[in-house]
């Protein structure tokens, strides 16, 4: 679970402002110190290898490193997703992460560069907000979301190439679009795979570039799509909707669009989890010999609630099932719970003054005694 993943500056030991090079410095010197050609059969070792290797990819990499800053690892943990039913900011390449390229940087590829390269690159995710009422977010809504994704250029077929004419092969590369070179690393000189740099790792040469996406064969292009909010979605929580993020290239998958919810707070009410809370005022008179009363009902209309003689202020009650249906289950409901506050009668008529003078006498609160200001805290009169 995400919970005992160390934290990605804890296992490279710098602090959390470290720069670019500090990270690329500590990383160096940990991934040498446990790198399996030097501790061969060394498990703990390999573990730790590993850990480093993946706390580098991402505080590497700017993107992610701002994604953990703000969402620490459930932005990578696909599992780790606040029990909201939507799972985490996941998904970046699939859920794995590809040392090929860092490796190769420092080592000329852990894999002795035996394993196969895919040029397959999936698109990226992207993440994206809306704000919805309080009332949407209970009872769920359709919203229309703008966002901008990067699409296959559609003139020419993400090719690159302008209308009529075709990417040739790379001559420097074959079209494989890595060259082999030898490099001298920290752990000797080895034989290391490169991407082509007259190709730049595509493998092909555009002659005559599309006009439409400068021959990239991608563009950014802005989206709008009407998104489903299920009912009793919390401020925070997240829907992902799966593929609509960024084209994957080369047969990679499209990235996943993650909508965050923002909820504006209500003029009534509070929630909680499923539970709705709200104050309600009540009269001194209703407070000493009880009342039906009208509790307000989120979404429309109310809800009769008899309230006890003798009710003190700050008492809650609950109305059962009138709360925020679940996310998981809408059939299953929150309550309404409701603290009433009473109000002290103010700007009385001299009348009414004179009637609450003889309702004290009748009540025996006469307090001038000295020991009536004990009297009150064990309610005896
Ligand atoms: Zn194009
Ligand atoms: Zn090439």
């Amino acid at each position: 679970m995400a919970e005992n993943k160390r934290d990605y500056y804890e296992v490279l030991g710098v602090s959390k402002s470290a720069s670019a090079d500090e990270i690329k410095k500590a990383y160096r010197t940990l991934a040498k110190k446990y790198h399996p050609d030097i501790n061969p059969g060394d498990e703990k070792a390999e573990a730790l290898f590993k850990e480093v290797n993946e706390a580098y990819a991402v505080l590497s990499d700017g993107d992610k490193r701002a994604k953990y800053d703000q969402f620490g690892h459930a932005a990578f943990d696909p599992a780790a997703g606040g029990g909201s039913g939507f799972g985490g900011f996941g998904g970046f390449g699939g859920g794995g992460f590809d040392f090929g390229d860092i490796f190769s940087s420092f080592f000329g590829g852990a894999d002795g560069g035996s394993r196969a390269r895919s040029s397959a690159i999936d698109g990226e995710d992207i993440l994206t907000r809306v704000t919805v009422s309080f009332e949407e977010a209970a009872f769920g809504c359709k919203k229309e979301i703008s966002f901008a994704r990067v699409e296959a250029c559609g003139e020419c077929g993400a090719s690159g190439a302008a209308k009529g004419t075709k990417a040739e092969t790379c001559e420097t590369c074959r079209g494989t679009g890595r060259v082999t070179v030898q490099q001298q690393t920290m752990l000797g000189y080895m034989q290391t795979q490169r991407a082509c740099s007259a190709c730049r790792g595509t493998g092909k040469i555009i002659k005559t570039p599309c006009k439409n996406c400068n021959g990239k064969g991608y563009i950014k292009v802005n989206k709008k799509l009407e998104a489903t909010i299920p009912s009793g979605i919390a401020s925070g929580q997240r829907i992902v909707l799966r593929g609509q993020g960024s084209a994957g290239r080369g047969g990679g998958q499209n990235g996943d669009l993650y909508i965050e919810v923002r909820v504006r707070p209500h003029e009534i009410f509070e929630r909680e989890g499923d539970n709705l809370y709200c104050e309600i005022p009540i009269s001194f008179t209703e407070a000493a010999l009880g009342a039906d009363i009208k509790i307000p009902i989120l979404g429309g209309g109310s809800e009769s609630f008899t309230i006890p003689e003798g009710t003190e202020t700050g008492s809650s009650f609950t109305v059962k099932g009138k709360g925020v249906p679940n996310i998981n289950n809408p059939k299953r409901k929150g309550d309404l719970i409701f603290t009433v506050k009473v109000k002290t009668p103010k700007s009385l008529t001299a009348e009414q003054k004179k009637l609450f003078r003889l309702l004290a006498d009748s009540l025996g609160e006469k307090n001038d005694d000295g020991k009536g200001a004990f009297k009150r805290f064990f309610g005896k009169n």
